[in-house]
C-alpha cells in the first residue's frame, strides 16, 4: 500500500498532454487553451468615445459652467463605425456617439446631458479635465500584449478576449477519450426489471458524468459480469481510450478479477491499493500510451477515487496548468471523531456563514451512501493519524 501523495506523484509523472486542435472560438467554451494568446492590435484600436455627446478640446471649455456656458461650433457628426473628416481647431467640436473614434485635435468628450443646442452651435455647461469620457487606444490591451496563457480553461470572458484580438479560431487540447465500464454480476442496467439480488448500476452513470464534467469525451461501454471472458471482451472495446475506467471487482473478494485481468493483459501497474478511506483498493496502470483505472465498486468510493485520480490524469492529458480537483480551506462546524488509521476524505457541505467558509460533515459517511455525494459539495481531507478534528478548526477541503 502506498501513500496518497505517492499515488498522485506517480500519476502525474506518467502522463503527457494529448495533441492540440484548432477550433472555432465560438465552440471553445470549457476547453483548455494550448497557446499563449497575444493581441496583434491595441484594444481599443483608437481613442474611443465613452459617451454620446461632443468631442471637444478641454482647453476650450475651462471656463464653462451652468451659469456661463461656452458656445462652440459643431463641425460634423461622428457615429460609431465612422471616422471624423476634420481636425478640431480651437472653438469647434464634433457631435460624437459612444464607440466612435475621437477626432484629431479633440481630447475630451462632453456628455450630451451637459450641453444645449443653440442657434450658434452647442453650448457646453461644464468644464472637464482633458481625457474625460475618452477610452484611450490600448486602454484594455496594448498592441502585442499577451492576454491569455496556455493551460487555462476557456470560460466566457476568455472566449470574448480571444475574439477581441481578431481571432475566430483557437488552439485547444483534444478531448481525452474516456471509456467507462461497470463490473459486477449483480449490477443491472437501469430500465430493466429488478431481479432478486441485483442492484441498478449507478457507477456507470456517475463516472460518465464526472468524466464529462472533467472535459473528457466520455463513453459508457456498459456492464460486464464478474467473469474473465466477459471482462476481457469489454476491456477490448476500449482499445482506443486515452483513459479506461472500470468500477468494481478490484478488491480481494473471490470474484474480484479486475486487477488480475488487467495485469494479465499486460497493463503495467502504476499502483494498486492506496492508504486512503474510502477507496483503498484502487488500481492504476498504463496500457501503451493509454491509462487504466480500476476503481472500487462502492458508489461513493468510486466517485471519490475518480475525482482524486482521474481528475489528475484527465487534467494532465488536457495540458492544464493546474491539475486535479481544486483545494481550499474552511472552518469545521462540528467536532469529528475518526479512526486514525488512514487518510480520510469525508463528504461535507460547504456554506458561507457571516463571510466565512464553513464546512459541515454529511451525517452518513458510509461508502454505499450515494446520497452523501448528492448532498456534498466538498470533501474534507483529514490527515492520517488524526483521531479527532475539533469544531472551529481550519480543515483542508477539496471541491467537488
Ligand atoms: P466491488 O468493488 O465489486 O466489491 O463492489 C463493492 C460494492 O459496490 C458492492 O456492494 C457492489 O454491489 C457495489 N457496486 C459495484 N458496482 C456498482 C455499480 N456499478 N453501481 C452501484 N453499485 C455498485
Ligand atoms: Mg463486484
Amino acid at each position: 500500500m502506498i501513500s496518497f501523495e505517492e499515488a498522485i506523484a506517480r500519476l502525474k509523472s506518467q502522463v503527457k498532454p494529448l495533441e492540440a486542435e484548432e477550433i472555432p472560438v465560438l465552440e471553445s467554451f470549457g476547453r483548455i487553451l494550448r497557446e499563449d494568446v497575444r493581441s496583434p492590435l491595441a484594444i481599443p484600436p483608437f481613442d474611443k468615445s465613452a459617451m454620446d455627446g461632443y468631442a471637444v478640446r478641454a482647453a476650450d471649455i475651462t471656463n464653462a459652467s451652468e451659469a456661463e456656458p461656452v458656445t462652440l461650433k459643431v463641425l460634423e457628426d461622428i457615429p460609431a463605425g465612422q471616422v471624423g473628416r476634420f481636425r478640431l481647431k480651437t472653438g469647434t467640436v464634433a457631435r460624437i456617439m459612444t464607440g466612435a473614434p475621437v477626432p484629431a485635435g479633440a481630447d475630451t468628450v462632453v456628455m450630451v446631458e451637459d450641453t444645449d443646442i443653440t442657434l450658434d452651435g452647442v453650448s457646453i455647461k461644464k468644464a472637464l479635465v482633458a481625457g474625460t469620457h475618452v477610452a484611450p487606444a490600448g486602454e484594455d490591451v496594448e498592441k502585442g500584449e499577451q492576454v491569455l496563457s496556455a493551460g487555462v480553461r476557456i470560460d466566457a470572458a476568455e472566449m470574448g478576449m480571444i475574439a477581441a484580438t481578431g481571432r475566430d479560431k483557437v488552439k485547444v487540447s483534444v478531448r481525452p477519450r474516456v471509456c467507462v465500464i461497470s463490473t459486477g454480476s449483480e449490477v443491472l442496467k437501469p430500465g430493466k426489471d429488478l431481479q432478486p439480488g441485483h442492484i441498478y448500476d449507478s457507477n456507470g452513470y456517475s463516472l460518465t458524468g464526472l468524466a464529462t464534467k472533467w472535459g473528457a469525451d466520455a463513453k459508457f461501454l456498459g456492464i460486464a459480469p464478474d467473469s474473465k471472458g466477459a471482462l476481457e471482451r469489454k476491456i477490448a472495446q476500449a482499445a482506443d481510450a486515452d483513459l479506461l475506467v472500470l468500477s468494481g471487482g478490484v478488491s480481494v473478494g473471490d470474484y474480484d478479477l479486475v486487477q488480475d485481468i488487467l495485469e494479465g493483459l499486460g497493463i503495467e501497474r502504476i499502483f494498486y491499493k492506496v492508504g486512503i478511506k474510502p477507496g483503498m483498493p484502487a488500481f492504476a496502470g498504463m496500457r501503451g500510451e493509454g491509462l487504466v483505472l480500476g476503481l472500487p465498486g462502492y458508489p461513493v468510493s468510486c466517485m471519490i477515487t475518480f475525482t482524486l485520480y482521474a481528475g489528475v490524469l484527465i487534467d494532465s492529458l488536457l495540458g492544464k496548468k493546474e491539475v486535479g480537483a481544486r483545494r481550499g480551506r474552511a472552518v469545521l462546524s462540528e467536532r469529528i471523531q475518526l479512526k486514525p488509521r488512514r487518510r480520510k476524505f469525508l463528504r461535507g457541505v460547504l456554506q458561507e456563514t457571516d463571510g466565512r467558509l464553513v464546512v459541515t460533515p454529511f451525517s452518513a459517511q458510509e461508502s454505499g451512501v450515494l446520497r452523501s455525494m448528492v448532498a456534498a459539495n466538498v470533501l474534507i481531507d483529514s490527515p492520517e493519524g488524526v483521531s479527532e478534528l475539533n469544531a472551529g478548526r481550519l480543515v483542508d477541503i477539496i471541491y467537488l
